[in-house]
């Protein structure tokens, strides 16, 4: 079957070659030979343009059994999509044989879709939603047709490389389709308004990739998160009683899983430095009934004082007072799926690894002994990951890495210096592993577990 209804994720040639580069290091080549390497990263670059093949949702465990929630969310969904409840058959949702807290759902797609003359298109960010089954909102329309009105059909593509001019009547530039929709507004309220537009913009009918809508479904049960951050909130392995920092929190989603691990007894504190983030967190810790989050506006390099009162509650703290910590790193995000393209230059993919030091420090010198530091992103660069894990081995004679449960990911990938043993103790999500097989009939778990977006885990004791 073919998989690549997408042309490969469009970089910027310095940004493509620097990759190259990563993915065909001295290490790698020596290990598998230049045509494995080459095929492996001529994967990648096809595999990130289009989504995992399943949606993954966290469920709340912490307020009803994972078998009442699959139940409810079938009921939900079938409501949703417009079928009577009896009729779920249809609609799998699966559990995971190693993760108590997910719930699987298959996407289908890529379906085939006849596109109509009416088009709207989208931003990126939008674009990429609705291939996990979003509908389009207000904000992120940037073009419809003149006379388009509430109810029409239309056809929506994403527009790749944010060219289009907001409130265009066509645009002819580099583009994908990403499915049918209904018109929900018309287009002098989409762009002649005084009011910032807000709501549902064009409802999906027909989107190439069909994948249930979460909005508004069972929000307090059902969470909606990648597998590889369902396992990075798992490796961290916290208990009820504890007092964990998450240093890089917003939108919460981990901090959530954090609290929920805890049955939501101890303290879980929540950083971000952007402020209208912190929003975002405390919504998410109200809609999952988890009381036991602290978030704070804060820049996390700073979040260690010699001076902080010991038990402080906001930050900055003393050194040594929490039991675990989260660094899920800001990074260059190059293991998000689908992603079409991104315009950043090299200079900015390599801006990250800076910056994840200065948090890491903090982190180390914030972690009792005896305590745990788990460190992810959700990228797969070597600079971001592997990387980062030797220069810590070497910097900080205190941390130990650590065996992670579950591992279900493969092993950390060469070109850092890291032995054997090193590599097999990290996780690392390469779905490009996988890319020509996920269409064949493997099991959805197996399927899932693979077919993710790219993401690493490292786990460290600090003794
Ligand atoms: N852990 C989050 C979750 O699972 O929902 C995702 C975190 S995202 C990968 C990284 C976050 O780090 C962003 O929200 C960004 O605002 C925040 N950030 C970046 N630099 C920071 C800093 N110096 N201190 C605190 N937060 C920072």
């Amino acid at each position: 079957m073919e998989m690549s209804v997408f042309p490969r994720i469009s970089l910027k040639p310095e940004v493509t070659n620097f990759l190259q580069s990563v993915f065909l290091n001295k290490e790698v080549l020596a290990a598998v030979g230049h045509q494995e390497a080459e095929s492996r990263f001529q994967k990648l670059l096809r595999c990130l343009s289009h989504p995992p093949s399943y949606t993954c949702v966290r469920a709340s465990t912490h307020l009803a059994p994972l078998e009442e929630i699959r139940l409810k969310l079938a009921e939900e969904l079938a409501k949703q999509m417009g079928q009577c409840s009896g009729e779920e058959a249809s609609l799998q949702i699966l559990t995971h044989p190693q993760i108590p807290d997910v719930l699987l759902l298959p996407v289908d797609g890529p379906r085939h879709v006849e596109q109509v003359s009416s088009e709207v298109v989208v931003g990126a960010q939008c674009g990429s939603a609705v291939l996990r089954g979003a509908h389009v909102f207000a904000p992120g329309i940037v073009a419809s047709p003149k006379y388009m009105k509430a109810g029409d059909v239309v056809s929506v593509f994403s527009d790749l490389e944010g060219r289009c001019t907001r409130g265009a009547t066509s645009f002819q530039g580099k583009r994908a389709f990403v499915g049918n929709g209904v018109a929900r507004m018309d287009r002098s309220s989409l762009f002649c308004s005084d009011e910032p537009v807000k709501g549902v913009g064009v409802q999906m009918v027909e989107p190439l990739y069909q994948s249930p809508s979460f909005d508004g479904v069972l929000p307090s049960l059902v969470f909606l998160q990648n597998l590889p951050s369902v396992v990075a909130g798992h490796v961290l392995g916290p208990r009820p009683g504890e007092r964990v920092l998450d240093m890089c929190a917003a939108p919460g989603g981990k901090t959530c899983h954090i609290a929920v691990l805890m049955r939501d007894q101890g303290k879980v504190v929540a950083l971000d430095r952007i402020r209208n983030k912190i929003d975002r967190i405390l919504e998410n810790a109200q809609a999952l009934q988890l009381r036991s989050i602290k978030a704070f506006c804060f820049n996390s390099t700073q979040a260690v004082s010699g001076d902080a009162a010991p038990q402080a509650e906001e930050p900055p703290y003393p050194p040594e007072s929490f039991d675990r910590v989260l660094l899920d790193a800001p990074c260059s995000g190059l293991g998000q799926r689908p992603n079409m393209g991104t315009t950043w230059s090299l200079k900015e993919i390599c801006s990250y690894q800076p910056l994840q030091r200065k948090l890491f420090q903090a982190a180390v010198k914030l972690l009792k002994r005896g305590g745990v530091l788990v460190y992810s992103t959700c990228t797969v660069t070597l600079a971001e990951n592997e990387e980062q894990v030797a220069w810590a081995l070497r910097t900080f004679p205190c941390l130990s890495l650590q065996p992670q449960e579950p591992h279900i990911g493969s092993e950390g990938m060469l070109g850092a210096g890291l032995s054997p043993e090193q590599l097999r103790l990290l996780q690392r999500f390469r779905p490009e592993l996988s890319w020509d097989q996920t269409g064949t009939a493997a099991p959805l778990s197996c399927r899932a577990d693979r077919d993710t977006i790219g993401f690493f885990i490292a786990k460290f004791l600090k003794t």
